[in-house]
């Protein structure tokens, strides 16, 4: 009998996969499934970028890269820094990877282990803690309540901080509230963190251009300058230009961070997709213009949703500034969110993730990144099932 690894028993599976499936299975039997769990935009890969992918294969760029990316791409994301952040990332500062999970993930397994803490707010997205206990490390997830936006407060966090910590982990607009931090409440965060030397600062910033009602995005190293050496400003195209498929995402940090992780990758999944690569060189370079109306998109459903379903019996949700996610209180008709995400699956048709799953359990996430039609649809396949407020 073969026993599997202590590492890989003690992680929990990935839910927003694992819903995602379900649907995926349910459509697959004829089921006619709302799909409201997969975080991924619904809009296209636009066409330039596609055809650059074309150009790239019938040029020949389908061999071997960098293992860490190629110069072009890396020279497209040092000038989306400088443009977007105000961020000066060398080449050697710069690492491309098969999505933003893996950059996440290399950037942990480089710096962490067995006795290491890594402080993860919640709610959070799914693999953040799963990640760091796959690096035998300990996630120290510190809840943060609907009174906060779901933010961390400086208080929150420095109570968090122990000689153990190495990483800490944010994540703005975030995966699964949609809530973002300002520059002031992120140069509050910094405060704490300059008495602490020990601790590096993981951004997952990869929703940074979905942000509605003038929400102005920021992020840590541009706000805190001298945290720029503890700073891994971590990012990706595939939510801002829907290219969830292609797996590109990257990161900017210090030389020293980004060397173990050329390191790690050289003996791991050695380069992303080459074809990829110059899509994203595509997308990076090419014209942002598209992203309004897509934000435009977004903004529309985000308000169509919140308005839907607070005016629901027992639901409850805040109209959040960013992503393509609500996340909404449900305490009030359940104590099992899974139960009730399940159940809506089944018998309603509409796939949500379970908040339990992102650490706040009585909430389900629904993402918004779907057409209108199918959001008016599951709305009333929930009002149906929940009623309407009178
Ligand atoms: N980040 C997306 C989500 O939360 C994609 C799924 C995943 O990788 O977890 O739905």
């Amino acid at each position: 009998m073969t026993h599997l690894s202590d590492r890989i028993s003690r992680v929990a599976t990935s839910a927003t996969m694992a819903m995602t499936q379900a649907a995926r299975d349910l459509k697959a039997q004829g089921r006619d499934i709302i799909s409201l769990s997969a975080g991924e935009p619904d809009f296209d890969t636009p066409v330039h970028i596609r055809d650059a992918a074309k150009a790239a294969m019938d040029a020949g760029q389908t061999r071997y890269t960098a293992v860490d990316g190629i110069a072009e791409l890396k020279a497209a994301i040092s000038a989306k820094f400088s443009r977007d952040n105000g961020l000066t990332y060398s080449a050697s500062q710069i690492s491309v990877a098969p999505g933003g999970k893996p950059v996440i993930f290399n950037a942990l397994a480089v710096l962490v282990g067995a006795g290491d803490e890594v402080i993860v707010p919640a709610p959070c997205w799914v693999s953040y803690p799963e990640m760091v206990r796959l690096c035998d490390a300990t996630p120290i997830i510190v809840p943060c309540g609907a009174d906060t936006d779901y933010k961390l407060t400086p208080d929150a966090l420095a109570a968090a901080i122990t000689p153990r910590t190495k990483w800490l982990m944010l994540n703005s607009p975030s995966n699964p509230t949609g809530a973002a931090y300002t520059s002031n409440e992120l140069e509050a965060l910094a405060n704490v963190l300059r008495d602490h030397p020990q601790i590096l600062i993981l951004c997952d910033d990869i929703y940074e251009h979905l942000v509605y009602d003038d929400f102005k995005f920021a992020t840590m190293a541009e706000v805190a300058p001298d945290l720029f050496e503890r700073t891994l400003t971590m990012n990706g195209v595939s939510k801002a230009y829907a290219m969830t498929g292609w797996r590109i995402g990257y990161a900017g940090g210090p030389d020293w961070l980004i060397g173990a992780m050329r390191k790690y990758i050289g003996q791991t999944t050695s380069n992303p997709c080459s074809i990829s690569q110059w899509a994203a060189v595509a997308a990076l370079n090419g014209p942002q213009d598209f992203l309004n109306d897509w934000r435009t998109a977004y903004a529309r459903r985000r308000d169509m949703m919140v308005q839907r379903l607070n005016g629901m019996k027992g639901l409850s949700c805040q109209a959040p500034p960013g992503a393509f996610y609500v996340f909404v209180d449900c305490s009030a008709v359940t104590d099992n969110d899974s139960d009730l995400a399940m159940s809506l699956l089944r018998e309603q048709g509409v796939a949500t993730v379970p908040g339990s799953a992102f650490h706040a359990p009585g909430h389900l996430r629904f993402s918004y990144a779907a057409s209108d039609e199918e959001l008016r649809e599951a709305c009333d396949r929930l009002e149906a099932r929940f009623g309407r407020l009178s």
